[in-house]
């Protein structure tokens, strides 16, 4: 076979309608192209030093919007378990998330007017970094956590939390032993169900008749507006919007009533949430939100057609930048090992030959290695020991908070980089 022959046989047609599966919501035709990054190992999948001599699966990540519903979506490549099972992920880590929790606690609980004879319901509650909260403020709180050793973190912090899987069985089962929630807190876990009828069914089971349920999750129109295409990884299976949640709740009997748009996760909405025939107003906030959607052409394949283009971009400068920066001799490292940043680091082919080291505030990543990449995670006193005349921010979203943490670098001349959505020097 010819280079030619062999470059047609790959070349797979744009916008061909997949032979797989349909839309995880609505079950319509992926008919939309929106980034394809190739294959890739899992972003979570972070490597033990006797893991090196291993091969690492790898899956497709294609991200393929639904044009009935315009959900943007990767296919399912493994099982929750896999995916969850020892999750490295603990919520406590971040200084700037604590801190919107503590701050989504200090709104709700007056808003809904919540008391000792309350129910919340935390799903994906993690260490218990938000559910504290309620529990210190003597408000009835559970946790539902898959990744047993994450729930074992936050019932030793005395928050009751069951190590389970969220949807219509768990839900089931918890009604039948009395539970009815007044609160149900999803943040930043329906973007990461595989099956997402399933999780939004067991929510209107939990939910009292007067109940609401808010939901948190990154903004896909943020993610088209800014290039945002490393928050792609196979963990995150949906990204979502209003337009999209509002269709999918509607099948549940959920309706949405108000929206909050966050700076989480560079651009989020907040949306909440009751059943049909519960009394909330709907706002002019969700109104006004609809309308923005309507104008960024949320419901119009044009609007998904850019990011390929946009990520190509983020890779040509950032390989660039950091073979200039290995010609000249500036020492880089990386700060950072979030899902985020071995999309990134895959995409663009960058290994330790070019980054060679990167590091985190989580002891559970440290002395580990991206997965792919196989650059080595070391604790953050190594950039302090080494001083390196660059730093890549993987976690853009972070930046200003590890700016701040970083002071005593940058003050001796140390340059911070961030890559998305375009490679900046962090001021
Ligand atoms: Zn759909």
């Amino acid at each position: 076979m010819s280079l030619a022959q062999a470059i047609h046989f790959h070349a797979a047609p744009e916008d061909s309608p997949s032979e797989e599966a349909g839309c995880r919501a609505c079950g319509g035709n992926l008919s939309i192209s929106a980034c394809d990054l190739g294959a890739m190992p899992l972003a979570n999948a972070y490597l033990d030093a006797d893991m090196l001599e291993h091969m690492e699966p790898t899956y497709p990540l294609h991200a393929k919007v639904c044009g009935d519903c315009f959900l943007m979506q990767v296919g399912t490549s493994q099982t929750p378990d896999e995916i969850f099972g020892d999750y490295a992920y603990f919520s406590s880590y971040s200084e700037g998330w604590l801190k919107h929790a503590e701050g989504y606690c200090g709104m709700i609980v007056p808003r809904l007017g919540l008391t000792a004879e309350s129910q919340v319901v935390e799903v994906a509650s993690n260490d218990g970094y938000l559910l504290q909260h309620f529990v210190a403020q003597g408000i009835p709180a559970l946790g539902i956590e898959p990744a047993a050793n994450v729930a074992q973190v936050a019932r030793s912090r005395g928050i009751r939390t069951e190590s389970l899987f969220f949807g219509q069985a768990t839900a089931n089962d918890l009604h039948r032993r009395g539970m009815a929630a007044d609160l149900i807190v999803a943040n930043n876990v329906l973007a990461h169900v595989p099956d997402i009828n399933d999780f939004v069914a067991g929510l209107a089971i939990l939910l009292k008749a007067q109940g609401v349920v808010t939901v948190e999750f990154p903004h896909v129109l943020h993610l088209l507006a800014e290039g945002q295409f490393d928050t792609i990884y196979h963990e995150h299976f949906s990204y979502l919007s209003l337009y999209s949640v509002e269709r999918l709740f509607r099948a549940h009997g959920l309706r949405v009533f108000d929206v909050d748009s966050l700076t989480t996760h560079g651009g989020s909405l907040r949306l909440y949430a009751c059943r049909e025939t519960a009394a909330f107003q709907e706002t002019q906030a969700l109104q006004a939100k609809r309308q923005q959607e309507r104008d960024g052409g949320i419901a119009r394949p044009e609007a998904y057609r850019n990011l390929q283009a946009k990520a190509l971009q983020v890779k040509l400068d950032l390989l660039e930048f950091l073979i200039d920066c290995h010609e000249s001799g500036r020492r880089v490292a990386g700060y950072g090992a979030p899902a985020k940043g071995n999309t990134l680091l895959n995409y663009c082919g960058i290994g330790p030959e070019l980054l060679p080291y990167t590091v985190d505030r989580n002891p559970h990543k440290q002395g580990r290695f991206l997965p792919g990449s196989r650059i080595s995670i070391a604790s953050p006193d190594r950039l302090f020991a080494e001083r390196p005349e660059v730093v890549l921010i993987l976690p853009w979203n972070l930046r200003e908070e590890i700016a701040g943490q970083l002071k005593t670098l940058t003050q001796t001349g140390t340059l911070l980089a961030t890559a998305v959505p375009r490679l900046e020097i962090v001021e």
